[in-house]
């Protein structure tokens, strides 16, 4: 391995250790340590190794690239790292940490052949081994990986790595534009933020445009759903807060959720529910941490979820709620009926509750469906698959109809138990699933039977 001459490198450190770029601009949005590793990704692999360089761009960085390559003239400092044998790469890496002065900014641009040689784990390990070296020896080093391309690694490193940046580059009305993602990275209000960027003449100029662009919110927000192992969502409450009902209810109760539990368990609803999601996490009322969520959040959940399920189910509520809501009125927004509000909280927690039994409890649909049942309404569901699409839930005594307590028999027995029977199908399918009444067993007219037909 070549090894640079020894001070060639240098960086500013300033108080606690942070790593200043030397860009006033960049500098007020992210906050690097020395001491730390950052995970950068990109589509190409080769704006990610730009977006470093031009980050300091006046400094000088010691790239280790993986050897033989055409050599170019260089500006920049480069040490040869052999890819083929993982032990020389940790050995000679650790070696190269100690020689050099303290504080400098290594980028690591050999990954992606080092991950299609020995596989991900391997890489992973010697990244893990490689952290306390890291501390010791006080540099600022940069991970740059191809997006997408090695899944399972992006997200583990993510999860061990100080912070990552994530750069893309999107088709707009005015051409290409390239923004970078600050992950663990900067205050609060711009983590996980899009920031326009462009580089000229070798540096970084930021754009951060005051205006939000509710598209790019969005085109943010999507991907990070589907995979947002480590992220958890906050609901802040504003007293001005306008938002319907059945929307307060779920960011309400699923806030301190992993993202992609949300899309995991509402993926049917999450086009719908998306504008809005950007909207509010836009003003503020919505907020991302990067913060693992324990596996057992949800299962820790579960009884709580249970109990709000029964309560929304019961008879005594839909008398209570409909007494309120004529007295509140106005209070709550004019596009939700009383019933169709009851509905939407049984289906609901109906989800909720599904999802954390599923989550600790591998359970057929026939035995999830009949748990569910007997904790909404204590009673007793026998279920049968009619065909591969189709199920059939079939209530002995229906709680609804043999409930003298219970006004509008007919009408409830179809909206609350036919949409705690969707919410859960919903939630085991990840589908939306067609929940019809076959046959209503008020007036004895024998047992209520619902059917279930998945829709795909
Ligand atoms: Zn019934």
């Amino acid at each position: 391995m070549n090894v640079p001459s020894e001070g060639s490198v240098h960086v500013k450190i300033g108080g606690r250790g942070r790593v200043f770029t030397g860009n006033p601009d960049v500098d007020e949005l992210l906050f690097f340590y020395a001491g730390s590793i950052v995970m950068v990704t990109d589509d190409t692999f080769v704006e990610g190794k730009s977006f470093v360089s031009a980050l300091f761009h006046d400094r000088k960085l010691l790239e280790l690239i993986p050897s033989p390559v055409v050599d170019e003239p260089a500006l920049r400092e480069k040490a040869l790292v052999n890819v083929d044998d993982l032990q020389e790469l940790s050995i000679s890496v650790n070696r190269l940490r100690k020689s050099i002065e303290p504080h400098q900014i290594i980028v690591h641009l050999y990954l992606p052949q080092v991950l299609v040689k020995h596989g991900s784990d391997a890489v992973l390990r010697l990244i893990n081994f490689w952290m306390s070296e890291v501390r010791r020896a006080g540099h600022l080093e940069f991970f740059v990986i191809p997006k997408k391309t090695f899944v399972d690694f992006e997200r583990k490193l993510m999860s061990i790595a100080d912070g990552a940046i994530e750069i893309s580059v999107e088709k707009t009305a005015r051409g290409y534009e390239t923004f970078f993602i600050p992950i663990r990275l900067s205050k609060d209000q711009f983590n996980l933020k899009p920031v326009k960027y462009t580089i000229e003449n070798g540096k970084i100029i930021v754009k951060v445009s005051p205006a939000v662009d509710p598209h790019q919110t969005l085109a943010m927000l999507t991907p990070l759903l589907e995979r947002g192992d480590e992220i958890k969502l906050f609901f802040t409450e504003k007293d001005d807060l306008e938002i319907s009902p059945k929307y307060y209810l779920f960011f309400k109760e699923t806030s301190g959720w992993r993202l992609s539990w949300i899309s995991d368990a509402f993926g049917d609803e999450l086009e719908k529910v998306m504008p809005l999601f950007a909207q509010l996490f836009d003003e503020g009322v919505l907020k991302l941490v990067s913060i693992p969520v324990s596996e057992e959040f949800l299962g820790e959940k579960m009884s709580e979820y249970g109990e709000k399920l029964r309560l929304v189910s019961s008879a005594s509520f839909v008398s209570l709620f409909s007494v309120m809501l004529d007295y509140l009125k106005c209070r709550v927004d004019k596009e939700f009926e009383k019933r169709e509000f009851i509905g939407c909280m049984s289906e609901m927690f109906a989800r909720l509750y599904s999802y954390s039994v599923v989550s600790k409890e591998r359970l057929s649909f026939e035995r999830l469906m009949e748990k569910v049942l007997n904790t909404a309404f204590g009673c007793k569901a026998v279920v049968r698959q009619r065909s591969s699409d189709k199920f059939i839930v079939e209530l002995k005594q229906c709680p609804v109809c043999g409930n003298p307590a219970w006004a509008e028999k007919e009408f409830f027995c179809k909206m609350v138990i036919g949409r705690v029977i969707a919410g859960a199908s919903k939630v085991f399918f990840k589908s939306s699933v067609d929940v019809s009444e076959v046959q209503c067993g008020f007036g004895d007219k024998g047992n209520c039977v619902f059917a279930v037909r998945i829709v795909s």
